[in-house]
């Protein structure tokens, strides 16, 4: 089973061609890097695979349904119900405590999966759940946000560039609560990252190029990936 499938999906911005016919099938509890040049399309592709945005030609399926041309309404369930979302930027309530962060998708209306205070205990927060969130550290905020992404069980995470803004130490603790995530729970992760060091907790690394996929193997190690990278800019 796929979790995620991209058929020659293609989006369009004006004349700005952000996605070139990128097809792409991942399957269920795999980890996936994103990488490429900024510009390339990274975001694009994940806000279209995570029916954030539309494609303006192929086809998206996303836990099992088609969402190409699925009515706004619907789609916004299956994202409350099926995914979670973590961005560098961490979209976090910082007047509201721990749990009521945690809670939020709940209180929207998903399904609680998970307790909080499991979710807080499976990212190292056991304890902190009254805390105000802008009390913490930038690392216990973004775990925060994956207890967030967490609480629902998801079938896919989507993040973009979780350890941006993270030091190398707390970006490590956040990628190998991703990667326990995608090992312990079959939780599929796609994870967009300029950080080789980041990308070398995946599976699999898909690598973009001015919209389109030039490559997608196995992740080498991370002195690999920062190679592979340099020849894949060098060549643009
Ligand atoms: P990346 O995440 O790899 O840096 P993006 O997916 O954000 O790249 O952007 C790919 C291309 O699409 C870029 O040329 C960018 O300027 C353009 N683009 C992205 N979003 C929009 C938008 N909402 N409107 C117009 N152009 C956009
Ligand atoms: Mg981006």
């Amino acid at each position: 089973m796929n979790s995620v499938e991209l058929d020659q999906v293609s989006r369009r911005y004006g004349r700005i061609t952000a996605l070139d016919g990128v097809s792409l099938s991942i399957p269920a509890g795999s980890f996936v890097a994103v990488m490429g040049a900024t510009g390339s399309g990274k975001s694009t592709l994940l806000q279209c695979a995570a029916g954030l945005d539309r494609a303006t030609s192929g086809h998206v399926r996303l836990a099992g349904h088609d969402i190409t041309r699925m009515r706004e309404r619907r789609l916004t369930r299956l994202r409350r119900d099926r995914v979670g979302f973590v961005f560098q930027s961490y979209n976090l309530l910082t007047e509201l405590t721990v749990r009521q962060n945690v809670l939020l998708p709940v209180r929207l209306g998903a399904p609680r999966r998970r307790g909080v205070d499991d979710s807080l205990d499976a990212v190292g927060l056991g304890g902190l759940g009254g805390r105000k969130v802008g009390e913490l550290s930038g690392g216990q905020r973004q775990r925060v946000a994956l207890a967030r992404a967490l609480i629902t069980a998801p079938t896919v995470v989507f993040a973009d560039e979780p350890t941006g803004a993270l030091d190398p130490t707390t970006g490590g603790q956040v990628l190998g609560l991703l990667r326990r995530a995608c090992d312990h729970d079959g939780v599929t992760v796609v994870m967009v990252t300029h950080d080789p060091v980041a990308a070398a907790w995946s599976d699999r690394l898909v690598l973009l190029r001015a919209g389109r996929v030039v490559a997608d193997d196995p992740t080498p190690q991370a002195d690999a990936i920062a190679a592979r990278l340099q020849n894949v800019f060098q060549a643009a």
